[in-house]
């Protein structure tokens, strides 16, 4: 059961206490409060766990300060959208808003493999606008015997260019947890540059430990990339670990699913899973069209499909795009089949845009 408090009761009022103290009457149950930040206004949430089914939600919903008391379903209890929980708060991360209302491209190196690449690459996003970039430093590899990324080596430029550019977020798997450490301590000998969300790669999605460990820490979001094998339901219910251990700024990203029936892509496309995703929790939802698709190719029509697939995403009202960019694909150590040359940002962002009008556009012919 989550009780929601209207937004002038704080996480330490009186409201709270009597809530509290009326619980007693009943054994077994705990309760856990979560300030929730939204863009208009901040809510204090109490979730009651334990046997709350003799719990009443009349008496609840009379007490001073309670705006709504929702029954929740035993599923994503933390992520969740629950039926009468209207909002989804999302979260800001150095600066930068993400819910299910914002957009943000993440256009950037699948892997960096030197400085002179990052350089380019994060010039070309500041003289685009863009504030937000991925950069690969911990590569999980299918064969141990190609590059596994520089590691915490190439942390000090990574962050350095980053700050330079103006770029704000830089979105870094993360395949153990000794690495947030270092990204943090890069971060701090920086002298706080820029920012990270850590990225928990498909192949991670149920390493348990890892969403923990991502989980306890608060410092930095979570982009949290499907599992390519295993169902939705899994892939939120590895999400609801890192919330469920009081990290609740993560972001959903679809990324294609393994089969065979996805060829000639890489992956089969997921994007259609965008709406059902931010039906089912209050998550901002992002689309890895590289990852999905995974080659460079265009259409008789001209776009190449991971334009296409882009678009797919973004007119499902996705909330993030991250996408492989290189300047030079065929040097890149890692994915050069389906980065896109650095030369084409203009215009994939300008596509981006256009659908991204064309969604809203939707949204406000259905009002
Ligand atoms: C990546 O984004 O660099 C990556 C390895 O993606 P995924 O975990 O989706 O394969
Ligand atoms: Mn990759």
């Amino acid at each position: 059961m989550l009780v929601i408090f209207s937004s002038e009761v704080g996480s330490e009022g009186p409201e709270l206490k009597r809530l509290i103290g009326h619980l007693e009457q009943y054994p077994g149950i705990r309760t856990q409060v979560h300030t929730v930040k939204g863009a208009i206004r901040t809510l204090t949430e109490v979730y009651l766990i334990g046997p709350t089914d003799t719990v009443s939600k009349d008496a609840i919903e009379q007490m001073p300060g309670v705006e709504r008391v929702v029954r929740i379903s035993e599923k994503y209890r933390l992520i969740g959208r629950h039926r009468g929980q209207v909002e989804a708060p999302g979260f800001v991360y150095n600066g930068v808003r993400f819910d299910q209302d914002t957009l943000h491209v993440f256009a950037g190196l699948c892997a960096v493999d030197t400085r002179e690449h990052a350089d380019r690459m994060l010039r070309a996003l500041k003289q685009a606008g863009q504030t937000t970039t991925r950069m690969g430093a911990y590569k999980p590899r299918t064969s141990p015997y190609d590059f596994q990324g520089h590691g915490a080596a190439c942390l000090p430029y990574v962050f350095e260019l980053a700050g330079k550019y103006g770029v704000k977020v830089v979105a870094m798997e993360v395949v153990h947890e000794d690495q947030i450490h270092e990204i943090r301590k890069a971060l701090e000998s920086s002298g706080g540059a820029t920012g990270v969300m850590l990225q928990i790669g498909t192949r991670n999605a149920q390493n348990f430990e890892l969403l923990k460990q991502a989980g306890q820490q608060k410092e930095f979001p979570v982009l949290f990339k499907r599992g390519m094998g295993i169902t939705l339901e899994e892939s939120l219910n590895a999400c609801e670990y890192v919330a469920s251990e009081g990290n609740r700024d993560i972001v959903f990203c679809l990324r294609g699913v393994q089969t065979h029936l996805g060829d000639p892509h890489r992956n089969l496309v997921d994007f259609a899973h965008v709406p059902v995703v931010k039906r089912l929790t209050r998550m901002p939802v992002c689309v890895d069209p590289s990852h999905s698709v995974g080659r460079r190719e265009r259409g008789a029509d001209g776009f190449y499909d991971l334009q296409h697939a882009t678009a797919q995403g973004v007119i499902a009202g996705a909330n993030m795009v991250l996408v492989d960019f290189h300047p030079n694909p065929a040097a890149a150590l890692c994915d050069g089949p389906q980065a896109m040359p650095l030369e084409e940002l203009p215009a994939f962002l300008e596509d981006v845009r256009i659908v991204r009008e064309a969604y809203e556009k939707r949204r406000a012919a259905l009002s």
